[in-house]
């Protein structure tokens, strides 16, 4: 019996809610209602002539969880229906996708177009990693479709974007980048870790492929690291499945389980999120202490439109920038009493951060500024406590930051 003989069917035209608690399900002969962990590492065959067909791919089946595992493959199938794509490969961390993916589509020679906003471990895979192996990448701003544009040459194979971007939620035009991509031949990718497949579904706005970093909302309780790849090409989903199968960043079931898991209750999650975070940036942007909110469900946001154009919803994210820098920051973040003081996001547990100090830490001064990460910008993910709760730690935040002189004016009026 193969596994997909023991897939349950489902109608056609279901809502990502429903996939997301029923796509990609197995059922074996227990009966089980949930999802078994597959633990093991091999798989045995009937016959030396099936290990040899299996072996040869002439026979669809299981050989060895570095290539596949029901398990993986349950998560792998659920997260690619949601995406509405016909393809899910799931990889051991979020990086392990983006480098899957680059494996899998680049050589040496060949040229990427990436937006300078980018994640900083990706940012670093293709300014120093790649760039290595002879693959040079052009960064330029998220927002600026033009500059996409002046960047492509006829060595570009690659284009990668995230959006909305972190920390600052700047909303790139995904239909306009697929197109500039395909006019050249080259494919875009979407990091789609901040809203995930219930907010935003890249795919069917032109792109050719989605990462995940499954770490984030996917699990969304903070428990695991992996990640994923879907698409619905069928030779990028053969050459990246070649690429895992030989270069080994393969997600465990262990993890593979708990994501599974996670995705039943990720649309009700993301409404969550998108609602308090909605709440928050509002609040926020009402309060004089605050000199600006970055969240692109804000009307003052400068892609409000195309945010709403894009996007199923906003998501939990919320940036702001405080009177003083990074006296008064820590000062805020010091006065929180349970707030998460962690840089990781998409957990059911606010997190708060000072991205100039951590997650844009390794940036120069001159960087950062081009990003806009001054001092005085802090970070929220917005999580699953009772909004009056997170509000009211905010609160304490501001009265804290603002209870700190600010450093210029007075050393003016000392002078
Ligand atoms: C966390 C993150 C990644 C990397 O994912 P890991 O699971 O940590 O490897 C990639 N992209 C974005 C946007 C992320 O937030």
């Amino acid at each position: 019996m193969s596994d997909s003989d023991r897939l349950i069917g489902l109608p056609p035209d279901l809502g990502t809610a429903t996939l997301a608690v029923r796509a990609g399900q197995t059922r074996g002969p227990e009966g089980e209602h949930n999802d078994p962990i597959f633990a093991t590492s091999s798989f045995v065959f009937a016959s030396a002539e099936q290990a040899a067909d299996r072996f040869a791919e002439r026979e669809q089946g299981n050989v060895y969880s570095r290539f596949t595992n029901p398990t993986v493959r349950a998560f792998e199938q659920r997260l690619a229906a949601m995406e509405g794509a016909a393809y899910g490969i799931a990889t051991a961390s979020g990086m392990g996708a983006i480098l899957s993916l680059c494996m899998a589509t680049l050589k040496s020679g060949d040229h990427v177009v990436a937006a300078d906003s980018l994640f900083g471990s990706t940012l670093t895979l293709f300014s120093n990693l790649l760039a290595r192996y002879g693959i040079e990448t052009t960064f330029v701003p998220a927002t600026e479709t033009t500059a996409w544009q002046d960047a492509m040459c006829d060595r570009t194979r690659l284009l990668f974007v995230e959006s909305p971007t972190n920390p600052m939620s700047s909303v790139a035009d995904i239909q306009a980048l697929a197109d500039i991509a395909h006019a050249g031949d080259a494919l875009l990718a979407v990091d789609n870790c901040f809203l995930t497949p219930v907010l935003q579904r890249p795919l069917a706005l032109g792109a050719d492929v989605v990462v995940h970093s499954a770490t984030k909302y996917l699990d969304g309780q903070g428990r695991c690291v992996g990640g994923a790849l879907v698409t619905d090409r069928k030779e990028l989903r053969d050459a990246v499945f070649g690429f895992l199968r030989t270069g080994g960043p393969s997600l465990s079931p262990f993890n593979a389980w708990i994501f599974l898991n996670g995705l039943e209750t990720l649309a009700l999650r993301m409404q969550a999120h998108s609602a308090s975070g909605h709440a928050v940036a509002t609040w926020l942007e009402q309060r004089p202490e605050v000199r600006r909110v970055h969240y692109c469900g804000l009307k003052s946001h400068p892609q409000h439109a195309l945010a709403q154009r894009q996007q199923q919803g906003f998501g939990g994210l919320v940036s702001f920038e405080i009177d003083g820098g990074q006296a008064q920051s820590f000062a805020f973040i010091n006065a929180c009493r349970w707030l998460s003081i962690t840089a990781n996001f998409g957990d059911a547990k606010t997190t708060i951060t000072h991205p100039a100090t951590t997650t844009h830490g390794r940036l120069s001064p001159e960087q950062r500024a081009r990003a806009g990460i001054g001092d005085g910008l802090l970070r929220v993910s917005v999580g699953l406590e009772d909004l009056a709760d997170i509000i009211e730690e905010l609160s304490r935040g501001l009265a804290a930051a603002s209870a700190v002189a600010i450093d210029v004016p007075q050393r003016v009026a000392t002078a």
